[in-house]
């Protein structure tokens, strides 16, 4: 379970540029929840997730991921709750072009403190589930937009985790595409993970549970 409760995060705090980002967010994601993130550019989303994600500081309030208190945990910890509970996928795939499939996808594996039987059949299982395993041996550079996702998708869950985010996954796909990918995300959805993304598409947001809107840092709109 994600809990959030009063968060604010601001950013440049004490110099002139201080930004307040979010303001007292509070709202409760359950397990094996499916839900969209909505709101206009700037409005706070990708700084909500991050911070979901572990990816950055906050200085009130409290994110608890199951029994973790994200603010007070020590950095360590946190990361290994970033790598090992949450899977992320950024717009712009964030994957290392001239490296090939396998080593994008294997690269969480170097990371992880578990102990792995085999990183092969691993990286093969999560291509499997993207339906992209014929092209392991592929260099990223040689797919098309919607493949390269599929490759971060399963960079996102080689770990097995259990929440997977995602920021305007689908930005940067037409819609045919786009509806591939978010196929993905229902399929994942099914399998038993919690999912949020971050989406402008209407029709992503549409596809999830729950919609939560958010305007100038603040939750406007929270609905099942
Ligand atoms: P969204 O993802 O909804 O477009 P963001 O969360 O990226 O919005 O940004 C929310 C607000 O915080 C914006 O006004 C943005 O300019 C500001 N912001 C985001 N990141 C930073 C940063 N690293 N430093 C200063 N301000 C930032
Ligand atoms: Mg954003």
């Amino acid at each position: 379970m994600i809990r959030i409760e009063n968060v604010c995060k601001t950013y440049n705090i004490g110099k002139k540029n201080e930004f307040r980002a979010l303001n007292n967010i509070t709202t409760t994601i359950a397990d094996n929840e499916m839900v969209g993130i909505i709101g206009a550019s700037g409005s706070g989303k990708s700084t909500l997730i991050h911070l979901i994600a572990c990816i950055d500081n906050f200085e009130s309030g409290e994110i608890f991921i199951d029994e973790n208190a994200l603010r007070t945990i020590p950095e360590k910890v946190k990361s290994e709750i970033r790598n090992e509970k949450i899977g992320f996928v950024f717009q712009d795939f964030a994957l290392i072009e001239d490296a090939s499939v396998y080593e994008n996808v294997e690269l969480p594996l170097l990371l992880s403190n578990r102990r792995i039987k085999s990183k092969k059949a691993e990286v093969k299982s999560a291509l499997d589930n993207v339906g992209m395993a014929e092209y392991v041996s592929k260099p990223v550079s040689e797919l098309s937009g919607g493949q390269k996702q599929r490759i971060a998708i399963a960079r996102a869950i080689v770990n097995n985790p259990d929440i997977i985010l995602a920021d305007e996954p689908t930005g940067a796909l037409d819609s045919k595409t786009a509806a591939d990918i978010m196929e993905l995300f229902k399929q994942l959805h099914r399998g038993g993970k919690t999912v949020i993304i971050v989406t402008h598409d209407k029709e992503i947001a549409a596809g999830c549970g729950r919609v939560i809107e958010i305007m100038d840092g603040r939750i406007v709109q929270n609905a099942q």
